[in-house]
Formats: C-alpha cells, sequence, structure tokens
C-alpha cells in the first residue's frame, strides 16, 4: 500500500476495523517515510482459479457459462432454479475453499457432475455424456450401472 503523500511503499497500520457492511475493513494507516495517516477501505477479493484447458490455455471462471451448461444438462427437468443455484453456490464454495489458482477444467467437470448427480441423474448422464466424450460404448454403460 503506498502512501499517498509520498508515495513511499512501506506503511504501518495502526487501526483496523470492519466496516458497516461487514464485507468492507476498514485500516488507519500510517506512513513510515513522512508519518502521515490515512485511511484504506479493503474488500477481500473473490479469487476464483482460473481453469486451465486441456489444450493448456487459460480462461477466466465464468459462472454465467458454467450455468448455462448446467441449465441445459437440466432441460425439461423437474429441478428448480433455487437448486441449480445452490448447485452452483456449493461449486464456487469448493474452488474458492480449494485455495488454488487455477485449475483444470476436467476438475472442474468432476465438480459439476458430482453436483449433477445428486440432483438430477439424467441431466448428470447428459453432462457426462457430452463432457467426457465417451471413447466406447462399454465406459458409457458404466456409467450408467454406476447411478
Ligand atoms: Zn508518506
Amino acid at each position: 500500500m503506498r502512501c499517498p503523500f509520498c508515495s513511499h511503499q512501506e506503511t504501518q497500520v495502526v487501526e483496523t476495523r470492519e466496516g458497516d457492511e461487514g464485507d468492507v475493513v476498514r485500516r488507519r494507516r500510517r506512513c513510515l517515510s513522512c508519518d502521515k495517516r490515512f485511511t484504506t477501505y479493503e474488500r477481500a477479493e473473490i479469487a476464483l482459479p482460473a481453469v486451465v484447458k486441456k489444450d493448456g490455455t487459460r480462461a477466466e471462471f465464468e459462472p454465467a457459462k458454467l450455468r448455462a451448461s448446467m441449465l441445459l444438462a437440466l432441460r425439461k427437468r423437474p429441478v428448480s432454479i433455487e437448486q441449480i443455484d445452490a448447485a452452483l453456490a456449493r461449486i464456487e464454495e469448493k474452488l474458492l475453499a480449494s485455495g488454488a489458482r487455477e485449475m483444470p477444467s476436467t476438475k472442474l467437470g468432476e465438480l459439476v457432475m458430482r453436483e449433477l448427480k445428486r440432483i438430477d441423474k439424467v441431466a448428470y448422464v447428459r453432462f457426462a455424456s457430452v463432457y467426457r466424450s465417451f471413447e466406447d460404448v462399454d465406459e458409457f454403460r458404466q456409467l450408467i450401472r454406476d447411478i
């Protein structure tokens, strides 16, 4: 955190307070160079890991995209939007809890499949069949047997 007066990089936190809304932290700082004081408002950054695709390229995690693919798998299935959003929230929680800065797309797919398996078996098979792009029929049969 740079001092706004002299741009010195070292500052000392003299006081820390939770903001009114709880998600903002207010910090009173003192510049170690010019001794002036200033206040910063810091918001916890929600850092979801980047998704590493099979070809090695990285993409930002896009909740909207994930939601769309889940909705597609759940088309015409008796599953409410609330259930889908709850599943998405659980996936995001797991991503955040992992603390990882990047994660393979295959792992993200596994997380989605686990959630779909819980809420709707048909959607699970739909998603898995597209996602895993089965190499042979036996593999698909095995999956059907598993559920
Ligand atoms: Zn300063």
